[in-house]
C-alpha cells in the first residue's frame, strides 16, 4: 500500500484523537486562560423533553479574538506588516493599514463603543459597505467581548428589521452610503430609519460613518444617531482606548444569518474559542497562508460567512495581508479588475464564488484580460491558488481556470472548489495547500497537494465527519447519491446552536435523522477515494420516472456546451414521468439573441450532452434562453425554487401568478424577465406541450 497523503493522515488523526489534535492547535494561540481540555461531549435536554448529543470546544478557556488577530502580531514585532489593503474602484480610493495602525484604530473605536454603552455580551448590528471602518467595527466589538451581527449592506429595510428584531442590538454601526458596482451611491439613512421604524425592537444608538460620496444628513441626535468620525476624533484627542476583554470559549463572537434560499433566515452563532482555533488552522493548512508576506484576496462581502472568515478573521490571525475590495467582478470598470488586484498587491491566495467567474466569462469569453494583459507580462506569478465556494463549480469553469493558472501563475498553482456554509464557519471539504501544517503547525513546508478532481469539492477537512446517507439515515456505498450529513461533534469553527433558539437547532438540523446526524441540507456523493461532490440542495432533486437526479449534475452537462455561460435546471411537471428537467440558459455571447426559444441546433447539441453525460432518462423537457433571467440571492446562489414555481404556474396557464421571492434576492428584475421568457416560450411551443400530472382544481 502506498503511504497515504499527508492531508489524509491529518484528517484521520483529527477524527481518531480529537483531544490531542485540537489541543495542539489551541496551543498556537494566546489564551487569557488556557482551556481545561479540547473537547467535552455532553447531552442536551430541550424544553420539550427531547434529548440529543451535544459538545463543547475548549471548555474552561478564555480568549480574545481581536487580541489574537492584532495585538499578538504587534507585540511579536510584526506591527509594520500591512494588515489591510483597501481597494475601491467605485470611489477611486485606496488605503493601507499596518497591524500597528489597525491596533490604534480598533482600540480607539472600542473605547468609543464602551462610552456609548456597549459592553460584554451585548449585540451590535453592522450594516456597512466594504470599507476599512467596517472591519474596525467588527474587531472593536469583539475587543469588548460584545457580539456583532453583520447584515449585508444594501439588504432591504424588511430584511434588516427582521434581523434587528431577532438579535436585539444595543447599537447599529453603519455608513452614510453604500456603492454597489457602477450604480452610484445608495443612501443608507432612509433604509436604516425605515428598518428601525418597522422593527419592534429599537437600538439605542446608530453610529454613522460619513462618506463624502453621499453624506447622512441630518444626524439626528435625539434618535441616538452619532457621527462616527467625530466620536473617534474626540477619543483620539483624549487618548481613549479599550484593552482586549477575554470571553469564555463558548461565548458568542458573532451571529450570522444564513443566506435564506428557503424560509426565515436562521441566526447562526459562532463561538469564540472554536472559531479562532479552527480558522487559525484552516488559513494555513487549507489556504496556504502562512503569515507576513502572504496576501489573501477574498472577493466576497463581509455580510457573508466567507467574508467574516477569509476577508477578516483568518488572514489577520495568520498575521498576513488581506485585500478588502469594494467593487464587482465586472463593471468596476471592467472584467479585468480581479487580475489587476492580483498584480498590484502580489496576491498569493485568491478566493471567490464561481458566479463571479461566470460573470467575467460572459464579458471576456476569450480571457483576453487574464492572458494578454496581466498573464503575459508575468503579473499573476505570485498566485498559488484560486479557491471557489458558495455554490457548485461546474468542471468546465474549474478546468478553464486551471489551464490559465498553470500557464500564468505560480508553479503548481491550483483551482480548488471547497464546500461549506454559514453553519460550518470554514471549509467542510477542500484540497489543502499546506497539509503538513495539520501535523506540525510550525512547518513551512508546502507539500504537493492532493490531486484535484474537477466537479468535486475535495476531501473532508479536519474535524468534519462527513457521510452520505439515505432518507432513513443509513450510510450508502461510495459513489451513491444521497443526503450529506455530518457526525457529531462538528469541527471547532462550526456552530453548536442557533441564536436563542435551541429548539430550531434541533428541528432544523438534527430531527430529520432522529438526532443521529447533522443534516447539511445538501445532496451529493463521496467516491472511493473520499472525494466529495456536492450536487444540489436536497430539495433541488428532481424525480424523473422514479429516478432521482440532482439539478447540479444536469446543469453540469448543460454548461459543458461551449456556448453556454450559465444554466439553472428545475423540474417541470410532466403527465407521464412526474417531472422532466427543464433548463434556463444564458449564452456566452456578448450580444445575446432575443428569442426565448433557442436555436434547434443548440437544443439538440445540449440534449446530446445531457444524454451522454447523465443518460437518456434525464433528457431535457425544454430549454429557455435569456440574459439576466436567472434569479440569484445576494450571495450568488441560484434561486431554483423561484424558477420552479414560475414554470409550474406556467404549466397551469397561470403566467402572472405571484411567486414567493426571498428578501435576499439580488436582482428582482430577473423574475420579470423569466416570467416574460416563459410566457413567450409557452406561446411559441403551444400550451399543451407541458401538462401537469393532474389539472389543479380551480378554486
Ligand atoms: P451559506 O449558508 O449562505 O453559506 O450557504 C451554504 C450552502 O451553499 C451550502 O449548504 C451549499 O448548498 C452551497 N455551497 C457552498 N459551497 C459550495 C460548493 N463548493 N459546492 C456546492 N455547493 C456549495
Amino acid at each position: 500500500m502506498p503511504e497515504p497523503h499527508i492531508q489524509d493522515k491529518v484528517y484521520k488523526r483529527s477524527l481518531e484523537d480529537p483531544e490531542a489534535f485540537w489541543t495542539a492547535q489551541a496551543d498556537q494561540l494566546q489564551w487569557h486562560k488556557k482551556p481545561d481540555r479540547a473537547l467535552q461531549r455532553t447531552t442536551k435536554t430541550l424544553k420539550s423533553g427531547v434529548k440529543h448529543d451535544h459538545w463543547t470546544w475548549f471548555p474552561g478557556g478564555e480568549i480574545s479574538t481581536t487580541y489574537n488577530c492584532i495585538d499578538r502580531h504587534v507585540l511579536s514585532g510584526n506591527g509594520n506588516t500591512v494588515a489591510i489593503c483597501w481597494d475601491s474602484p467605485v470611489t477611486g480610493l485606496k488605503e493601507q493599514y499596518t497591524y500597528k495602525q489597525l491596533l490604534e484604530e480598533v482600540e480607539t473605536l472600542a473605547g468609543v463603543l464602551r462610552e456609548e454603552g456597549v459592553k460584554k455580551g451585548d449585540v451590535v448590528l453592522i450594516y456597512m459597505p466594504m470599507i476599512p471602518a467596517a472591519l474596525f467595527a467588527m474587531l472593536a466589538i469583539a475587543r469588548l467581548g460584545a457580539i456583532h451581527a453583520v447584515v449585508f449592506g444594501g439588504f432591504s429595510p424588511a430584511s434588516l428589521a427582521q434581523r434587528m428584531e431577532a438579535s436585539r442590538p444595543k447599537a447599529v454601526m453603519t455608513a452614510s452610503c453604500g456603492i454597489e458596482g457602477n450604480k452610484g451611491p445608495m443612501g443608507y439613512k432612509k433604509l436604516l430609519e425605515e428598518a428601525i421604524r418597522t422593527s419592534s425592537f429599537k437600538p439605542s444608538k446608530v453610529i454613522v460613518w460619513q462618506r463624502e460620496q453621499l453624506r447622512w444628513e441630518p444626524v439626528v441626535k435625539e434618535d441616538g444617531q452619532r457621527n462616527w468620525q467625530r466620536l473617534v476624533k474626540s477619543a483620539k484627542d483624549r487618548r481613549l482606548k479599550a484593552a482586549a476583554v477575554p470571553v469564555k470559549s463558548s461565548d458568542a463572537l458573532y451571529i450570522i444569518y444564513t443566506s435564506g434560499t428557503t424560509g426565515l433566515p436562521k441566526g447562526v452563532v459562532r463561538e469564540a474559542g472554536g472559531h479562532v482555533v479552527g480558522l487559525n488552522l484552516s488559513i494555513k493548512q487549507i489556504f496556504g497562508v502562512h503569515g507576513p508576506g502572504d496576501v489573501m484576496f477574498t472577493a466576497s462581502d463581509i455580510g457573508w460567512v466567507v467574508g467574516h472568515s477569509y476577508i477578516v478573521y483568518a488572514p489577520l490571525l495568520a498575521g498576513a495581508t488581506t485585500v478588502l475590495f469594494e467593487g464587482k467582478p465586472v463593471g468596476t470598470p471592467d472584467a479585468s479588475t480581479f487580475w489587476r488586484i492580483i498584480e498590484e498587491y502580489k496576491v498569493t491566495t485568491m478566493f471567490t464564488a464561481p458566479t463571479a467567474l461566470r460573470a467575467i466569462r460572459r464579458e471576456d469569453g476569450d480571457n483576453d484580460y487574464f492572458e494578454q494583459i496581466y498573464g503575459n507580462r508575468g503579473g499573476l506569478r505570485t498566485l498559488r491558488a484560486l479557491f471557489l465556494a458558495g455554490e457548485r463549480s461546474e468542471p468546465s469553469i474549474v478546468q478553464m481556470y486551471q489551464k490559465l493558472l498553470s500557464k500564468h501563475c505560480a508553479g503548481g498553482a491550483v483551482v480548488i472548489d471547497n464546500w461549506w456554509s454559514s453553519e460550518s464557519g470554514s471549509p467542510i471539504s477542500a484540497i489543502a495547500l499546506s497539509a503538513a501544517a495539520g501535523e506540525n503547525f510550525g512547518s513551512a513546508h508546502r507539500h504537493q497537494p492532493l490531486q484535484v478532481k474537477p466537479g468535486s469539492a475535495g476531501k473532508a477537512a479536519p474535524g468534519f465527519d462527513v457521510r452520505i446517507v439515505d432518507d432513513e439515515g443509513n450510510e450508502l456505498k461510495p459513489g451513491s447519491m444521497g443526503n450529506i450529513v455530518m457526525g457529531m461533534p462538528l469541527a471547532p469553527t462550526a456552530f453548536t446552536t442557533l441564536w436563542e433558539d435551541e429548539d430550531r437547532f434541533y428541528r432544523g438540523y438534527l430531527k430529520r435523522f432522529n438526532g443521529k446526524w447533522i443534516d447539511t441540507g445538501d445532496a451529493g456523493m463521496i467516491d472511493r477515494d473520499g472525494y466529495i461532490s456536492i450536487m444540489s440542495r436536497s430539495d433541488d432533486i428532481i424525480n424523473v420516472a422514479a429516478h432521482r437526479f440532482s439539478t447540479g449534475a444536469i446543469e453540469q452537462a448543460v454548461t459543458s456546451h461551449p456556448d453556454i455561460a450559465e444554466a439553472a435546471v428545475v423540474g417541470i411537471p410532466d403527465s407521464l414521468k412526474g417531472h422532466l428537467p427543464f433548463a434556463f440558459i444564458t449564452l456566452s455571447t456578448h450580444h445575446h439573441p432575443h428569442p426565448a426559444v433557442p436555436d434547434d441546433k443548440l437544443f439538440k447539441e445540449v440534449q446530446l450532452l445531457v444524454r451522454q453525460q447523465i443518460g437518456a432518462i434525464a433528457s431535457l423537457g425544454g430549454m429557455i434562453q435569456g440574459k439576466g433571467m436567472i434569479p440569484k440571492t445576494r450571495s450568488g446562489k441560484t434561486l431554483r425554487r423561484v424558477l420552479r414555481e414560475l414554470i409550474e404556474n406556467a404549466t397551469d396557464g397561470e403566467f402572472e401568478k405571484e411567486v414567493q421571492v426571498p428578501t435576499t434576492i439580488e436582482d428582482a428584475e430577473a423574475i420579470e424577465v423569466a416570467k416574460a421568457k416563459i410566457k413567450e416560450y409557452f406561446r411559441h411551443k403551444g400550451k399543451d406541450l407541458h401538462k401537469a400530472p393532474e389539472t389543479k382544481a380551480k378554486l
